[in-house]
């Protein structure tokens, strides 16, 4: 078992048993260390303990943030000095003396040592019991006394924090990461040979992260609410990424219990490798397109070794999140060549960068709106940064010259929205015919239907794109109003809300009607009840993670296509999306029990 270190299990400290349920979005089971990443934006830091051995690594990582620290500061004393004047820029010269004070650094030391606590922890619990007691004798100095000692604890915390961030993307042993959250840049940084999987507290079943773990193959659970509570450095937790568990210091019986999940979930691979090289077919002879979702290059190995037929949705946006540059064209030329060179003539839809909400580049996370969902995501920001988006037009059409290219523009909400994008595209075409660069003339523009205005306006659309997919990750978050990426309303999230089967239904009825492909490629697609609704509203390509594309071959060959139009036909006649989703679940594991398989009946 890839992690499994010994079963005696001795952590060494005294945490309770957890057992911990959370939202399983990239399947897999793995036992490892866990390594906890701290939260800087809470106003308070837990009190986490560590192992006796870890101590005095503890207190070195204590003295080093406070040696980078004082650096810190004292460069910010010599600007201040040199921009406002000696008597403003003192305030600097007193956090370095603060910093510098024996016996605060005794008592942090101390803690971490005598007491078994996180460098973090010691830091913030002994400033802000020294700033009690400073405020406890009242008056205005004392007040911004204490000022100044928050300011400190905060800057040597931010320091820890970052420390931590740093030794993630080099740790030397097999590892589980623990966060409350992480970005997906964060996510698409790890190291994949040390990071076994990981476990947060935030999070839904769409977020971006929890589509780069499926990307990366990474076991992970989400939403797991307190689990950085319960959770040190070091100790041992075991993750099943399908059916949402994490078990903090398993005993014996849990960790054998895991082997049989791990021998199980072997065999359910084994069993499914089998049917990648079938035809996906129903039972009554209809084909159905199954094509993979890539966040990297590299994937569309995976999608071709699955039994994908090509890749209908490249998120381009990861290059952006991956690299500390916007890359060049040349760079995105690079990668999406290479792409069309490793599917050999299978048809590649690469979607325009899909950046903000969830998926900040390192330079605008800078800039946090209030509304990101609702904000300057997508085509929004490429329509305001025209320069970027051209240079990425740029690079897909000269891909376009390779094989099959297809390009699509995410989240657009309007007709005239459609047209500036497209109007763009058309005068990077002029520009490249113009210098003599190879490009496919007739490249297919599509759009992606993810918000419910271009879904209620989908006739019209259909008079001016190519094609259309459905992003199911979208437009259930802005049809019901539910957060994709928050675990508090992840219940609240069904696909199968009559609302949603009716907004789809509409598209591919003005798909059929303008005689244009409609395709599905949220995450939803793959999802055994909602994958049979589309296949019964008329969607014949579905596009989904490559690891799910064997489960969704087996399904599609467990049905056949009238009893998914049957399916779909009663699922808008449902008033209530809890009846609807039941009803679907029903009789989709009466059709095709195996689709059910290892979710310990969370469907
Ligand atoms: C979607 O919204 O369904 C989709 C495929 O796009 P993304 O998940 O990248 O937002
Ligand atoms: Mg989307």
């Amino acid at each position: 078992m890839p992690g499994v270190t010994a079963a005696a299990c001795d952590t060494g400290v005294g945490i309770d048993l957890q057992n911990l349920r959370g939202i399983g979005v990239s399947p897999g089971i793995v036992v490892g260390r866990a390594y906890v990443v701290e939260d800087r934006s809470r106003a308070y830091v837990r009190r986490r303990s560590i192992q006796r051995s870890r101590a005095e690594r503890e207190a070195e990582r204590f003295e080093r943030a406070r040696e980078a620290s004082i650096t810190e500061l004292n460069a910010v004393y010599a600007r201040a000095s040199s921009e406002m004047g000696e008597d403003a820029a003192k305030i600097f010269l007193f956090h370095v003396a603060a910093l510098s004070d024996k016996v605060l650094i005794k008592q942090i030391a101390d803690k971490i040592t005598e007491e078994l606590v996180t460098a973090d922890y010691a830091v913030w619990y002994v400033f802000r019991d020294l700033g009690q007691r400073l405020a406890s004798q009242g008056g205005e100095a004392m007040s911004a006394k204490v000022t100044d000692l928050n300011d400190l604890s905060a800057r040597l915390l931010d320091v820890l924090a970052g420390a931590k961030q740093t030794e993630m993307a080099s740790l030397d042993q097999p590892t589980i990461i623990v966060a409350r959250d992480l970005t997906p840049s964060q996510a698409a940084g790890f190291d994949r040979e040390m990071v076994l999987g990981f476990a947060i507290d935030l999070g839904g079943p769409t977020s971006h992260t929890a589509i780069v773990a499926r990307a990366l193959g990474l076991p992970a659970v989400v939403g797991c609410r307190q689990l950085t509570e319960a959770v040190s450095d070091g100790d041992l937790i075991a993750i099943d990424g399908r059916a949402g568990t994490v078990i903090v210091d398993p005993d014996e019986a849990m960790l054998d219990d895991f082997r049989v999940r791990l021998e199980a979930d072997r065999a359910r691979r084994s069993a499914l490798a089998e049917i990648t090289a079938l035809p996906a077919e129903t039972e009554d002879g209809e084909a159905v397109e199954i094509v993979g979702n890539i966040e990297f290059p590299d994937e569309v190995g995976q999608v071709l070794e699955l039994g994908g037929t090509g890749v209908g949705l490249y998120r381009t946006e990861f290059l952006f999140l991956t690299s500390d540059h916007d890359p060049s064209e040349e760079e995105q030329f690079e990668a999406y060549s290479r792409c069309v060179e490793l599917l050999d003539g299978r048809e590649l839809t690469i979607r325009t960068m899909d950046l903000g909400a969830d998926k900040q580049t390192q330079a605008k996370s800078d800039e946090p709106e209030r509304n990101p969902f609702l904000g300057l995501r997508s085509i929004r920001y490429c329509l305001q940064n025209e320069p970027m988006f051209k240079t990425q037009l740029r690079a897909i059409l000269r891909a376009s010259a390779l094989g099959p290219v297809k390009v699509m523009f995410p989240l657009i909400t309007s007709v005239p929205e459609f047209r500036h994008a497209k109007t763009i595209l058309l005068d990077v075409m002029e520009d490249l015919a113009d210098e003599g660069v190879e490009f496919d003339r007739e490249i297919r523009v599509g759009m992606m239907v993810e918000v419910p205005s271009a879904a209620m306006m989908a006739g019209a659309f259909a008079r001016e794109v190519d094609f259309f997919s459905i992003g199911t990750n979208d437009l259930v978050q802005y049809t019901l109003a539910v957060d994709r990426t928050n675990e508090r309303v992840a219940n609240l999230y069904q696909p199968c809300h009559p609302a949603v089967v009716k907004l789809v239904r509409d598209v591919v009825r003005a798909a059929k009607r303008a005689g244009i492909p409609v395709s599905c490629c949220g995450e939803a697609a793959a999802e055994p009840g909602f994958a049979t609704v589309l296949m019964g509203l008329g969607v014949r390509t579905l596009s989904a993670s490559p690891t799910s594309l064997p489960g969704l071959k087996r399904l599609v060959r467990g049905v056949s296509m009238a009893q998914c139009e049957r399916i779909a036909k009663r699922v808008v006649q449902f008033d209530s999306e809890h009846e609807a989703a039941s009803f679907v679940r029903d009789r989709v594991r009466n059709l095709v029990p195996e689709a059910f398989e290892g979710r310990d009946g969370l469907d």
